[in-house]
């Protein structure tokens, strides 16, 4: 079995190291990485410049571009077999609620996903983190109850662990995403060239206190699993839509 892990903080992400150890029971562990900071790139492809691949050792290789190019570039001729599974993280962050859709950690497995292999995203809630190698094996052994008990078709898992020593988690919790509240700031300011400039920025997020979602179960100290699928459809407003009654 081939396992493809990728991480949108970079080839340099120290928990690579520690995935890669608990998840090589189960087969081959490529690492194909950004070869930086990756975060908030979402689902972006690199279509106007030529990218590289450097290999650094043997199954270990960084690209100079996104988490979704590494992950296209997996599947199609950088590695002698196509991945059989797809890991991707574990982030320093969360990626909880609407965030999924900025996230590159989660597009990254959603990529995994289309491309037709079981895929997860992990990520943890907190950027100081006490203990990479027992969430590591958490998610070696989420990989083996996924590959017995299967999922749909598209389907796949964004697991967040709490930003807590491993000895004081609760458990799991199976999660629906949640809702964040939006402090997003834009700082305007001028460059020493006399020129305009922006920088996106904003606050910690706040979350809607709502019990059975992703923030409620992590911080209340549980690891949370939430299964996601790639059809958006809004099955509730098909209904209301028809009764629009569209014509051309
Ligand atoms: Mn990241």
């Amino acid at each position: 079995m081939n396992v493809l892990l990728t991480n949108d903080d970079g080839i340099q992400a120290p928990v690579l190291r520690h995935l890669k150890e608990a998840l090589a029971p189960l087969g081959r562990v490529i690492i194909v990485a950004p070869d930086r900071d990756q975060s908030a790139t979402s689902h972006a492809l690199t279509l106007h410049r030529p990218f590289r691949i450097q290999q650094h050792e043997p199954d270990v290789y960084s690209v100079d571009g996104t988490p979704t190019d590494c992950v296209i570039t997996s599947f199609y001729g950088l590695l002698d077999q196509a991945p059989d599974l797809v890991i991707s993280g574990i982030n320093l962050g969360p990626n909880m609620g609407e965030d999924v859709f900025y996230s590159g950690t989660v597009a990254a497995a959603i990529e995994g996903s289309l491309q037709g292999t079981p895929a997860i995203a992990a990520s943890f809630a907190t950027r100081t983190v006490p203990d990479f190698a027992e969430p590591a094996r958490f998610i070696a052994r989420l990989v083996g109850r996924l590959l017995t008990e299967g999922l749909p078709r598209r389907h796949l898992l964004n697991v967040n662990f709490p930003g807590r020593p491993w000895p004081e988690l609760r458990g799991v919790k199976v999660t629906r995403l949640g809702s964040r509240v939006y402090h997003d700031t834009l700082v305007k300011k001028v460059d020493p060239r006399g020129r305009d400039y922006y920088w996106i920025g904003g606050e910690d997020p706040e979350w809607e206190p709502i019990e059975g979602t992703d923030f409620h179960a992590v911080h209340a100290g549980w690891i949370s699993v939430t299964p996601l699928r790639l059809d958006l459809t809004a099955d509730t407003a098909l209904a209301e839509l028809e009764a629009w009654r569209l014509e051309k």
